[in-house]
């Protein structure tokens, strides 16, 4: 079983390798998301275990790539943060558990083990709403057979709202997800964003799919 841990505490990164390896696991440490990144191209896992608050590529940022890259790697996410939103998001972008620091090590083995006993993790890289078409791996958009070029922030926004398809999502929702900061509600980057996406995906089609719920944010939906 060959473990990949990305932890850049010195003083935990030892805690667990050191437990790890005593119980048999093969354990590679990478101090950073970039050096994590590194390894993954290098070599293959069985389990990462990975922390969110990370130097150079933060652990979120590196799960969506690694996923992204169809990696199916199970993954363990670490957070010292007690915020929902983070572990929310881990989530979205497809950890398969995450735990809390600080934790104790034989729970840390538990979850360990049951990511063994689960079946590997079927990424969906197709995402679909009505003749709308997002391909994961090759960064298409269209509908129907037509290509639409988007910005990667209106591929980021897209991809949001498809994977929440039929959801009436707020513009905190948006923003928090697709720019990823702690979002000021005042501002209207949301409604510009959807503005440019709309235009690209709905205004030359007879079938209008972004809709806009008054007063409460955006809905991708078949009418
Ligand atoms: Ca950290």
């Amino acid at each position: 079983m060959r473990i990949l841990l990305i932890e850049d505490e010195s003083g935990i990164a030892q805690f667990i390798s050191q437990g790890l390896k005593e119980i048999g696991y093969i354990v590679s440490v990478a101090k950073d998301g970039k050096e994590g990144k590194d390894y993954l191209e290098m070599s293959e896992y069985d389990i990462i275990i990975l922390d969110i608050m990370l130097p150079r590529i933060d652990g979120l940022q590196l799960l969506q790539e690694i996923r992204q890259q169809q990696i199916l790697t199970p993954v363990l996410l670490l957070t010292a943060r007690d915020r929902i939103e983070d572990r929310v998001k881990g989530l979205d972008y497809g950890a398969d558990d995450y735990l809390v620091k600080p934790f104790a090590f034989s729970e840390l083995l538990a979850r360990l083990r049951a990511l063994q006993r689960r079946p590997p993790l079927q990424v969906n890289t197709l995402l679909q709403l009505a003749d709308l078409t997002m391909d994961l791996p090759t960064r298409e958009v269209r509908r129907g057979s037509q290509l639409i070029e988007l910005s990667p922030l209106e591929f980021k926004l897209l991809e949001y709202l498809l994977r929440n398809a039929n959801q009436v999502l707020s513009r905190t929702q948006i923003g928090e997800h697709v720019w990823n900061l702690d979002f000021y509600s005042e501002s209207n980057v949301v409604d510009v964003y959807v503005g440019y996406l709309r235009r690209k995906i709905d205004r030359d089609f007879d079938t209008a799919l972004l809709h806009t719920i008054r007063g409460v944010g955006y809905c991708l939906k078949c009418p």
